[in-house]
């Protein structure tokens, strides 16, 4: 039986935040390995412009190649059409197999609106979630939310504050935007990438 972590997010860009996270999920769940998978063309995001794919992709393995027990998957941007999870676990669960346990790792405010996402109920069945929180987020009123999502559907969510996640993909393109720094706040490899490719300008 393995136990794999599915990173889902937009990676516009990858920061800190998301490795502590990802770090921090695959002790607390004793996770095998961590699969980061960069969105493709998300559903939720119409009115917002996202860097292309192929961008967010090698940000995201500039920024793992460091840790063995990360991966990255090109199975939502290699799709065409918008990237529904539903879709995403599905075609991963056809990879790892029935005997591999699969935890859904995102941010809280994602996993919040979960009941508005495609077959939550299916999903749900498939893999467990993991909400991931910044401090200063109602901890109270989130496990308030999750356990009325959980009374609904009878499965399990659970969620896990992470300090590292005070660091934001929109505050980075911010700070880009108006030439302040960004050191620190995402690994070099990634800040020189945005750099040469004048990203977030
Ligand atoms: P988002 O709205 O960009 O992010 C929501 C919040 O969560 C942001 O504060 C974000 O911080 C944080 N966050 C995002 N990914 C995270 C992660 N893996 N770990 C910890 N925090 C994270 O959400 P998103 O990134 O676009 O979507 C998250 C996942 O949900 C994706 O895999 C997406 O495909 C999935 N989703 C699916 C559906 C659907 O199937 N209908 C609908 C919505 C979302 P940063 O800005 O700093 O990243």
């Amino acid at each position: 039986m393995s136990k794999i972590g599915i990173m889902g997010g937009t990676f516009d860009p990858i920061h800190y935040g998301h490795l502590v996270t990802a770090e921090a999920v695959r002790s607390t769940f004793d996770l095998d390995n961590v699969l980061f998978v960069p969105t493709g063309n998300p559903p939720h995001k119409k009115g917002y412009k996202v860097t292309g794919s192929v961008h967010r992709y090698l940000m995201t393995v500039l920024a793992t190649v460091t840790n063995p027990f990360f991966e990255v998957s090109r199975i939502e941007i290699d799709s065409e059409g918008y990237s529904y999870t539903i879709d995403t676990i599905k075609g991963l669960k056809k990879i790892y197999g029935k005997t591999a346990d699969l935890y859904f790792i995102s941010g809280a405010d994602a996993i919040l609106e979960i009941i508005t996402w495609k077959q939550v109920n299916e999903l749900l069945d498939l893999c467990f979630f993991v909400a991931a929180t910044r401090p200063g987020y109602e901890l109270k009123e989130l496990n308030q939310k999750i356990n009325e999502i959980k009374k609904i559907y009878n499965k399990q969510i659970f969620s896990l504050e992470v300090p590292a996640m005070a660091i934001s993909s929109t505050d980075i393109r911010k700070r880009v935007r108006e030439k302040r720094p960004i050191k620190y706040l995402l690994p070099e490899s990634v800040e020189y990438y945005i750099k040469k490719n004048k990203l977030y300008v």
